[in-house]
């Protein structure tokens, strides 16, 4: 299958350039060309989820260097549970925080360092993280001998628990803590790119949420469940899905485009409302992220909007197709402390604005809420509220233990130039 980028469908490119590029050359997204149409009863037949997600995503690999190499991908990518329980009546959880970094984000990342493995180049990966992105290609790369990854985050700008889970891996792992903020990162991912000779010695690629690397491999465990849950039940489960760069909620879209039983589409922000305003008002005004408890969604101009727009290009179409949702701080503690109270479970603060938007749902239809990430990570917001301590997870603890020396660099090239020579 060939990719084509959101602003220009002539413009193909193979699933090896779409990786390598990130980015389109006009600035657009890439997509798949088509997304094939499933036949249920195939995928009802799959036993296991990876036979299910073997067959799901081979049409994107297909006739590509990746094609034999697929099996084993899937099978190292994904090599913990994801397990779907009933919280309450029509309210599910999909628990996506047993990856080896507690968040979603371990399954593209891993599923990305696969496919980079295959295509055995010396590279270097730049990465800036508010939490969660470096910590997972940070563990998912680790090790690997030809493969640089250097993940920028702000100092002391992010959860101690966060900062352990980029710090303390393999050699090929530099992490470099900025003096600024997580904007700061940014830019400096940015102004590395646009250092021709930099970005060519170096062989750098980019590894975030734009790389359709990571998307693919969500769209798995969502038509998975979905369509287990609609063997177990007949009916088409909605999803919940706490978004900032809504990478996850376009795979979620893929996999309904595709024909995989999944009824409602939600979105539940954090108090950043850009969505929110377009969808009341149908204005899109990209806005300064505002920092909020959870951190992972503090976006302000979502860069998978491109991609869903792409496929729903009028207002109406989109806003026919997608709920959307803006959850207070406030109402991320409330649910905290609620979700506590009534089951006894401790909820992140990503999965707190889903649970919220649940309870303004219709009762009478089945919710799946996505379970973003591990309460363990973000224990300083949580156990305040409840007073209670989250246990911590072995793998974390090993991480907590190690003793690491951190890279400190100013927020301009030259500190980050300086460092890499
Ligand atoms: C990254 C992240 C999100 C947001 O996902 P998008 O694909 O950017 O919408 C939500 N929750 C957690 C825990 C995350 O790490």
């Amino acid at each position: 299958m060939d990719f084509v980028s959101t602003r220009d469908n002539n413009q193909k490119v193979s699933i090896k350039e779409a990786l390598l590029n990130g980015l389109a050359k006009d600035g657009g997204l890439y997509v798949p060309e088509i997304l094939p149409k499933i036949v249920l009863a195939d995928f009802i037949k799959q036993n296991t989820f990876l036979d299910f997600a073997k067959a799901l995503l081979a049409p994107f690999f297909k006739n590509s260097l990746f094609e034999k190499k697929l099996p084993l991908i899937c099978e190292q990518a994904f090599n913990f549970d994801i397990p779907l329980e009933e919280v309450d009546t029509n309210t599910f959880f999909l628990s996506l925080n047993r990856g080896p970094t507690l968040s979603f984000k371990d399954v593209g990342a891993r599923f990305l360092a696969g496919l980079f493995k295959v295509l055995n180049q010396n590279l270097t990966i730049i990465v800036a993280t508010s939490g969660d992105t470096g910590s997972a290609v940070a563990s998912a790369f680790s090790g690997y001998t030809n493969i640089k990854v250097i993940v920028l985050f702000p100092k002391d700008k992010i959860a101690k628990r966060q900062e352990a889970q980029i710090t303390g891996f393999d050699k090929n792992i530099l992490p470099l803590a900025v003096l600024g903020t997580f904007d700061d990162c940014q830019d400096l991912v940015k102004e590395a790119f646009s250092h021709q000779s930099f970005r060519e010695t170096l062989h750098l690629t980019s590894a975030n949420s734009i790389n359709i690397g990571r998307l693919l491999p969500q769209m798995t465990y969502l038509a998975y469940w979905s369509t287990r849950f609609y063997q177990s039940y007949q009916k088409k489960p909605g999803m919940i899905v706490p978004s900032g760069n809504l990478g996850h909620m376009t795979a979620c879209f893929w996999a309904k485009q595709m024909g995989f039983p999944i009824g409602e589409l939600v979105i539940a922000t954090n108090a950043n409302q850009t969505l929110s305003h377009y969808i009341s008002s149908g204005q899109y005004k990209p806005q300064k992220a505002i920092p909020t408890l959870a951190n992972a969604m503090d976006v302000g101009a979502p860069s998978n909007f491109e991609r869903l727009q792409y496929a729903l290009p009028t207002f109406d179409s989109l806003k026919n197709a997608l709920q959307i949702f803006s959850v207070s701080d406030k109402a991320i503690e409330e649910t905290i402390i609620d979700y506590f109270k009534r089951y006894r479970r401790f909820i992140c603060p990503h999965t707190a604005t889903a649970c919220f938007v649940r309870e303004s749902l219709s009762k009478d239809k089945p919710f799946i809420v996505l379970e973003t990430a591990d309460s363990v990570k973000f224990d300083t917001i949580i156990e305040p509220l409840i007073d209670e301590t989250i246990p911590v997870p072995e793998a974390l603890s090993v991480l907590l233990k190690k003793n690491v020396t951190q890279t400190v660099i100013e927020p301009n090239f030259s500190s980050l130039k300086a460092v890499l020579s």
